[in-house]
């Protein structure tokens, strides 16, 4: 495979760093996803980085999922390095990092309901939907009580600071809120927020490419890998694709995956030529095309508006 680099990167990283893109398999990715992809694959190669692919398959499975956006990835150009890495098996990592956690006493047991929390006042100060806290002064005696109301425990991050700032290489410096997230759920599968800084850490990855939409969940992120002692990665937040109601572009907005499109008649490489379009490049087919041009100064920092339909008028691309 083409920029085939050590295939074990979080055991001796490449010099030069490592990008990667984790999506998780509860559908088809639809073009906003693709996008998303393209530009995580545009800003690791770019920079001579290494890209990694991470299944994120700890919650919202749908079976064959993740084999369907890989070969949707790979239909429209991408390449990364292997192994793929698939998140529900490296449950020993996450636990690893809670046992650490608990042991410098920074988590606690929380037996809210969902119901409960959502009718809780916000902590003061406390950003909205912040956890309140509730559990935080648990005694022995009061936990012992609700385990044996039989109440499933999860554990959450006894954090320290109400906020934390990260650098965005599009957005600039992002202050956000740090509340008691949680670590473990109360059905004992490891958190998205825990997991991601875990795997990023121990894959040796350095540059973080999203969807803006992960932007508020970033400081908690950064938090939990400075407590953890393990380096904050480079971030990079893109802006999503909407639908031409202004909403976040779904399933339901009609010809949205790469498998809609084909169905159309529309080839992979036609697709890639529309993303790419999308961001300012028009021609490419390829996204090697694209890689002498990019330059994420250049990038829109709107968000695209997609009309399905729209997209069936003749175009330059093949
Ligand atoms: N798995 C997450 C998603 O598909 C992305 C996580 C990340 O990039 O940090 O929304």
């Amino acid at each position: 495979m083409a920029g085939r680099r050590d295939p074990h990167p979080g055991h001796g990283a490449p010099p030069h760093g490592v990008g990667r893109f984790a999506p998780s398999p509860s559908g088809d990715l639809h073009l906003g996803n693709l996008r998303t992809g393209l530009l995580a694959w545009l800003f690791a190669r770019s920079t001579g980085r290494g890209f990694l692919m991470r299944v994120e398959d700890l919650d919202r499975v749908k079976k064959g999922a993740a084999q369907r956006q890989l070969e949707d990835l790979a239909a429209i150009g991408l390449d990364w390095d292997p192994p793929v890495v698939w998140q529900s098996q490296r449950l020993p990592l996450y636990a690893a990092a809670i046992e650490r956690l608990t042991a410098a006493g920074h988590t606690y047991e929380c037996f809210c309901t969902r119901k409960e929390i959502q009718q809780a006042v916000t902590a003061p100060h406390g950003p909205m939907g912040a956890y309140p806290g509730t559990c935080r002064g648990l005694t022995e005696h009061e936990k012992q009580r609700r385990r044996d109301a039989g109440r499933p425990a999860a554990l959450r991050l006894r954090a320290e600071a109400g906020e934390f700032t990260v650098t965005d290489r599009l957005l600039g410096e992002y202050r956000g809120a740090v509340d008691d997230l949680v670590l473990r759920r109360g059905d004992g599968t490891p958190a998205y927020n825990l997991a991601v800084v875990v795997d990023d850490a121990e894959q040796g990855i350095d540059q973080v490419v999203r969807g803006d939409d992960l932007l508020p969940s970033t400081p908690r992120q950064a938090y939990l890998a400075t407590l953890l002692g393990l380096p904050v990665p480079e971030y990079a937040h893109v802006p999503l694709v909407l639908n031409t109601s202004g909403q976040r572009l779904a399933k339901r907005d009609g010809a949205v995956t790469l498998r809609d499109r084909m169905a159309l008649g529309e080839s992979p490489q036609h697709v890639l030529g529309l993303l790419a379009a999308s961001l300012g490049y028009s021609g490419a087919t390829t996204p090697s095309a694209l890689l002498a041009q990019f330059d994420p100064e250049n990038l829109p920092r709107e968000p695209w508006t997609l009309d399905p339909d729209g997209l069936l008028q003749p175009s330059p691309y093949p």
